[in-house]
């Protein structure tokens, strides 16, 4: 279908070209979409709905933050590489350039069969279709001590980009010489599978240059490193020798913030001088308290196709939120795949269409191993009809057979050219 067809169909439900139907509405005979988060998947969702509807749908992006700011690329702030400032994008060409009405604010809550959100500050939006893409939060509740060492800034997550990432690179900076530095790595599903590794290489990076007596210790609640195993462990052996040590099987039961002290299931307590926990993960607080949260209690369950939840009609979850099919990682690269797969779908059913019954999501990974080199692991899904769900395509994708500078450079790109293609 042409694009000033589709248009004049979702301006009026009419069958009249763009210039017949340019006279009918007002804006507010347009569809409204709601959009619920700023970050990779929202942001994207907000820009294609309007692109892809010819700006025949008016789209409001409710986002609580003045700006975006990356996680990916965050440990390289952490390890003193960049600044937060580059990882940050104004949200104004959204806006200036798309039409994208910007809301900043938090959405406190859904009502699915009323079809509208309440903002923090009050006030109701309507929508006809309402896409939520508002990540993730912590499970702190499990681990023993967390929520007030968290409270209290003793340990830190860096897991959502922005203020603990800074925090977390002050702890760094400001340990001894000699000291030890623990990650630890809960078990998968979390938020982009090599982060906590490449984390535990930029650290190690740092402490190689400046305390060189330090040590760093990953303890993994999974088998094994999650993502790009071979070559993660050989980078370590390479480029750091003993000053990382990799151990498995350790998930955290408790910790104690003012003696900086963790405590496992199985294994003798380890000490530490500075230690980052990633806890394990669930969709954000929003998804969850709207009940869309039906995997688990933790994940939201979609129909690939459009991305609607599978508990609430007209309402769209992407990104970390859901509850993704086999081998799909829970990465910005995925989550901008998947607001431009139900940003089509939604555009189609406006209109009265099908969605289309084939799509196919990408998605690239990469992961910095000290302060110049990077690598990287690839797959491509496509939609497997019987089974309802994406699945990585046999033979497609693959990982870097090295680290190189080359690949880095590669990762900065990779960084600027999404963010212009959410933001842009
Ligand atoms: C250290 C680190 C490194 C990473 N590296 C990579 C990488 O190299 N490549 C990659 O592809 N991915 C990477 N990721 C993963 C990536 O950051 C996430 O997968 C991605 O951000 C998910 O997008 P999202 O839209 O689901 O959530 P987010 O990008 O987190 O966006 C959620 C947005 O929703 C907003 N929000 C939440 N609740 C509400 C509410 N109630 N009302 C309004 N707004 C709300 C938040 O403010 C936020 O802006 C990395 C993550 C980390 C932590």
């Amino acid at each position: 279908m042409q694009r000033r067809d589709l248009l004049t169909q979702l301006v009026a439900g009419c069958t009249l070209s763009l210039a017949g139907c340019a006279h009918i509405p007002s804006s507010r005979a347009k569809p409204r979409v709601v959009v619920v988060g700023g970050g990779y998947g929202g942001a994207t969702a907000a820009k294609y709905l309007r692109l892809f509807s010819n700006a025949a749908i008016d789209v409001t992006l409710v986002e609580p933050n003045p700006r975006f700011v990356s996680s990916p690329l965050s440990n390289r702030v952490i390890a003193a590489e960049m600044s937060l400032a580059d990882l940050t994008v104004d949200y104004d060409r959204l806006h200036a350039r798309h039409g994208v009405t910007l809301v900043r604010d938090r959405v406190s809550a859904i009502d699915a069969g009323g079809k509208f959100v309440v903002l923090a500050g009050g006030a109701r939006l309507r929508y006809d279709k309402l896409v939520l893409s508002p990540g993730i939060e912590p499970m702190i509740e499990p681990i023993e001590g967390l929520a007030a060492a968290h409270q209290s800034g003793q340990i830190v997550f860096a897991w959502s980009g922005g203020a603990e990432t800074l925090a977390l690179q002050r702890q760094l900076a400001a340990m001894r010489d000699g000291g030890v530095f623990v990650i630890t790595v809960p078990e998968s599903p979390y938020r982009c599978p090599p982060a906590p590794y490449e984390r535990a290489s930029l650290v190690a990076a740092y402490l190689q240059a400046h305390k060189p007596r330090s040590k760093l210790l990953v303890l993994d609640a999974n088998q094994d490193v999650t993502a790009m195993a071979p070559l993660f462990k050989r980078a370590w052996r390479d480029l750091y020798g003993d000053l990382i040590e990799y151990r498995n099987h350790y998930s955290v039961v408790g910790v104690d913030g003012a003696d900086l002290r963790l405590r496992f299931d199985v294994q003798e307590d380890v000490h530490a001088d500075v230690i980052n926990v990633l806890p394990p993960l669930r969709a954000a607080g929003l998804a969850v308290d709207a009940g869309l949260a039906n995997v688990n209690g933790r994940w939201c369950e979609v129909d690939f196709l459009n991305f609607e939840s599978r508990v609430a009609k007209d309402v769209h979850v992407l990104g970390d939120s859901i509850q993704a099919g086999p081998m799909m990682p829970k990465s910005g690269f995925m989550a901008n795949a998947h607001a431009k797969v139900a940003a089509s779908a939604i555009v189609a059913e406006l209109r009265g269409d099908a969605p289309n019954p084939q799509p196919m999501l990408a998605n690239t990974c990469y992961a910095f191993v000290s302060a110049s080199q990077a690598m990287h692991a690839a797959s491509v899904y496509h939609f497997v009809t019987d089974q309802g769900r994406f699945e990585p395509i046999a033979g497609t994708g693959g990982a870097s057979a090295a680290w190189t500078e080359l690949e880095a450079r590669y990762a900065l790109s990779w960084a600027r050219n999404i963010w212009a293609d959410m933001l842009g």
